[in-house]
């Protein structure tokens, strides 16, 4: 065996727990991480490890209860001025270096803007690989292996990747994928404190946050999603999405046509390259169902599309279909939530 492969397999077999990177945005938790802590659960249960949680930042009071009661067994927290801030640099030494102290097995974290930027540096620094944008994760427990599967080719193939011998198995997970797990109120775990040393710190300042007005489009927390397509027209077909969206307290979507054709701004694009959603309701208006967009949306409540041509791929995956015109067919279906 040669040297790396041994060395690598000494790794595999030292490697114990799951892992979870709480991120922390404005003080809040997001979403996606009670939900990869629930499918983390799964995950730890199957391996017969602990799941433990990582969370960094500043002034974290009440930060370790909370990942308790979404499930973690085991928290370790970092809490340092010099965190307060989100920035690659510091937050990928002290993840790096706790990654090499415990040696987790696998380590989960969102694809959201943090993930994204943060992850791959972490992995890089662990000498392990990484799969970025899964959507799912499922566990070989004879070889102990994570089953990463993320759609590949333009969304074409899903493909299942697998890191054999480097440790942790990293993968990244959008928002709205995974189910989050039951909440345990006032849980009790392990809580590992952590210190920052004086040589981690970071080469640049965050001088100021500016919250973008675009982030304010929430798709990914909607209950209620209205999608216009490129059927829509032109921006003021948008119109008439909006006050569907209105009349049902709902955000609107869109597809890459739409957005392409500059009608409405990339933060309401729904699909591989946009938000991932699982809205209790999606209508989609004037939308073919191109499989980019499908792999966004196709994990909702309930799919309602409406379209003129019977042979639109996006019927396949709705609940509810309309052969129509989205112009005819959308005010009919305001003027009727009107008379509610
Ligand atoms: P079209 O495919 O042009 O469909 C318009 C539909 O409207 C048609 O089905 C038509 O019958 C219907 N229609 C027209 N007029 C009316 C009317 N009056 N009433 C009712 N129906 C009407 N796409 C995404 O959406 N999200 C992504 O994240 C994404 N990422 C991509 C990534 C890659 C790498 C690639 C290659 C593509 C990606 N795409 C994505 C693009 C995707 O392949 C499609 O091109 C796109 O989704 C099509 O958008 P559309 O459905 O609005 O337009």
């Amino acid at each position: 065996v040669p040297e790396v492969e041994r060395a690598q397999d000494d790794r595999a077999a030292e490697a114990k727990g799951v892992w979870v990177y709480a991120e922390v945005r404005a003080g809040q938790m997001p979403e996606v991480v009670a939900e990869l802590l629930g499918q983390g659960r799964r995950l730890a249960e199957q391996l017969d490890v602990e799941l433990g949680a990582v969370v960094l930042g500043h002034g974290l009071d009440g930060a370790a209860g909370e990942l308790f009661a979404m499930g973690a067994d085991v928290v370790y927290a970092a809490d340092d001025p010099r965190l307060a801030d989100f920035n690659d640099d510091i937050y990928c030494q002290v993840l790096a270096r706790l990654i090499a102290e415990y040696k987790p097995e696998v380590l989960l974290a969102g694809a959201t803007s943090i993930g994204r930027s943060m992850i791959p540096r972490v992995a890089t620094a662990a000498a392990t690989g990484l799969t970025a944008d899964c959507t799912g994760l499922a566990i070989d427990p004879e070889k102990r292996l994570l089953l990463q599967t993320r759609p590949a080719f333009g969304g074409n193939i899903m493909a299942t990747i697998v890191c054999p011998s480097a440790r942790p198995q990293m993968a990244t997970v959008r928002p709205r994928v995974m189910k989050r797990g039951e909440l345990r109120q006032g849980a009790q775990g392990r809580l590992v404190t952590v210190s920052l040393s004086d040589e981690e710190k970071s080469l640049t300042k965050v001088l100021e946050v500016v919250q973008s007005l675009e982030e304010n489009v929430n798709l990914t927390g909607a209950d209620v999603v209205i999608t216009g397509g490129r059927g829509v027209g032109g921006p003021e077909g948008f119109q008439l999405v909006g006050q569907l969206a209105e009349a049902l307290g709902g955000v609107v979507g869109a597809t890459r046509g739409a957005v392409d054709s500059e009608w409405i701004g990339h933060a309401h694009q729904v699909g591989q390259t946009g938000r991932t959603v699982a809205p209790k309701l999606y209508v989609a208006l004037g939308v073919s169902g191109a499989v980019q967009h499908l792999v966004g949306m196709q994990g909702s409540d309930t799919i309602v599309a409406v379209n003129k041509d019977p042979n639109a791929p996006i019927f396949d995956v709705a609940h509810y279909g309309i052969v129509g015109d989205l112009f005819k067919v959308a005010p009919a279906m305001l003027s009727r939530l009107k008379q509610l």
